[in-house]
């Protein structure tokens, strides 16, 4: 039997280390202490899920090696099922990011183990799935047979297009929701484009995040604004992934696209309000007094 949400995605450690400048090419600049935290998009959607109760498991890979042994107790600790998280002979994913005064993340990333995930790992593993969220800092072939597979079992498809990438008509066309930022959006439809045009490309649904502002779901004939609530607001990072981990997991839940974005924008809200990426992910506890 397997888990209501499976996440297919990235998992990755996040080395941060706070610059004054980034060195050119040939320099060497001295930064601040190295912060070392569980990331990847997708270990954090699944995190997120997790934490919310969500009954969850996140399909990837990392290496055998320090900062996998790192990614599986973060999962774990979240109640994510980590039975599909492949031991990888190459090392696990790292993300290099620098940090300036000025609050500007720049982000190198190794994929490692990411690289290897394979359309053969994503076969046979849709079997009472409900919802299936897929992002794409793993392959592109593993991610487009994830969707073929899982539409051709009738599980709900989410594709969160972060990183944004070129996917076939045929991967587009499955989707029952593509979710985008603002940027990923522009990328697709066009700059300044009506939201609507991206139904023009396949997916049943789209919903289109928009940082503090909160999010637009566009649904056939249909276009719907959700407001983030007002928060104080310190770090973004994985506020993205909160918000897909959140929407996944109330669709399996059985609430309707508007409810699940009204739902994910409460989470992802929470989730600025505190430093790192899944270390900001609350608990259904967490959001009852955490905002208005
Ligand atoms: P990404 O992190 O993928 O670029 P966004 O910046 O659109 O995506 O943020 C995703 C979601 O996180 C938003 O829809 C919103 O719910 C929440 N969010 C992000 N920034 C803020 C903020 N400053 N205040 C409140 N909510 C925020």
């Amino acid at each position: 039997m397997n888990s209501d949400v499976l996440v297919v995605g990235s998992a990755n450690a996040d080395l941060v280390v706070a610059v004054d400048r980034r060195p050119g090419g040939g320099e060497t600049v001295l930064g601040g202490d190295t912060v070392l935290s569980p990331g990847g998009k997708g270990a954090n959607t699944a995190v997120a899920a997790g934490r919310l109760g969500a009954d969850v498991a996140l399909l990837g890979a990392v290496g055998d090696d320090v900062y996998g042994r790192l990614l599986l107790d973060s999962l774990r600790a979240a109640g994510v099922d980590t039975g599909l998280v492949r031991t990888s002979d190459r090392p696990t994913g790292i993300a290099y990011i620098t940090v300036t005064p000025d609050g500007e993340n720049s982000i190198l990333v190794s994929p490692g183990a990411n690289s290897s995930l394979e359309p053969a790992d994503v076969d046979a593993v849709f079997d009472g799935v409900q919802v299936m969220v897929a992002s794409l800092e793993v392959p592109l072939p593993a991610v487009e047979h994830a969707v073929a597979k899982a539409a051709e079992k009738g599980v709900k498809v989410l594709l969160n297009l972060s990183p944004a990438a070129e996917l076939s008509a045929e991967t587009l066309a499955k989707l029952d929701v593509l979710l985008v930022n603002e940027h990923e959006a522009a990328w697709l439809a066009g700059p300044g484009a009506d939201f609507r045009k991206l139904l023009d490309l396949g997916p049943r649904s789209a919903v289109v995040t928009l940082g503090a502002a909160g999010a637009v779901v566009v649904e056939a004939g249909k276009v719907t604004e959700v407001a983030s609530p007002k928060v104080e607001a310190v770090d973004s990072t994985g506020a993205g992934d909160a918000f897909a981990g959140a929407l996944a997991a109330s669709l399996a839940d059985g609430a309707d696209l508007v409810s699940a974005a009204k739902h994910a924008v409460r989470v992802a809200a929470f989730s600025v309000t505190r430093h790192g990426a899944q270390p900001s992910y609350p608990s259904v506890a967490d959001l009852s007094y955490g905002l208005d």
